[in-house]
């Protein structure tokens, strides 16, 4: 099966948001057709657009797929629904948020999918995550994601620490 390298951003700023991007990574795992490469230390970062929320978790996955760039936005927006995903306000506050970063070296335009995503070059939350994953990773047109990372608006990243199921409270 011919398999694509494909890059999924992942936040959330509601509802304990780390376990919900440890959930959603669990949930890329057993995607069909699909394989979790790595995933990235998550952060913290601030909100972009209103500031009345709470800080964002970030983080990114590594997958391999054998699913079309629209197959996994699919696959995607399902695992947002299956978390609940709550979203009034554009850039207001979100149960989860997946996006599809980079998916191989194609550059997608279409009614549903804009691939590089639109904001990856702005971004150190999505930057950072990424260089986590593969320090040597560029865009389709050459830029290289590190020097993205450099000179792209400083949004207050912290590296949270490695998140681990133990220390989440009994339900
Ligand atoms: P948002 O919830 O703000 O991430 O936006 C979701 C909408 O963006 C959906 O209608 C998607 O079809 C569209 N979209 C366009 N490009 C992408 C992408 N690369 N990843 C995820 N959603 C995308």
């Amino acid at each position: 099966m011919a398999t694509t390298d494909a890059f999924v951003g992942l936040g959330s700023n509601l509802a304990d948001p780390t376990a919900q991007l440890a959930r959603a990574i669990s949930a890329l795992a057993a995607l069909p057709a699909t394989s979790l490469v790595a995933q990235s230390a998550f952060y913290t970062s601030r909100p972009v657009g209103p500031q009345d929320q709470p800080d964002f978790v970030n983080g990114a996955a590594w997958l391999r797929t054998g699913l079309t760039a629209l197959e996994l936005l699919d696959q995607l927006q399902a695992i947002e629904q299956q978390h609940g995903r709550v979203r009034k306000q554009h850039w207001g506050p979100r149960t989860l948020d997946l996006d599809l970063l980079l998916f191989g070296s194609e550059t997608i335009r279409n009614d549903r999918l804009t691939v590089p995503h639109c904001e990856l070059p702005n971004r150190d939350f999505v930057l950072q995550p990424l260089l986590d994953l593969n320090a040597d990773l560029a865009l389709p047109d050459g830029r290289s994601v590190a020097d993205l990372r450099q000179r792209c608006p400083d949004n207050r990243l912290k590296k949270l620490p490695p998140f681990s199921r133990e220390l989440q409270p009994p339900c």
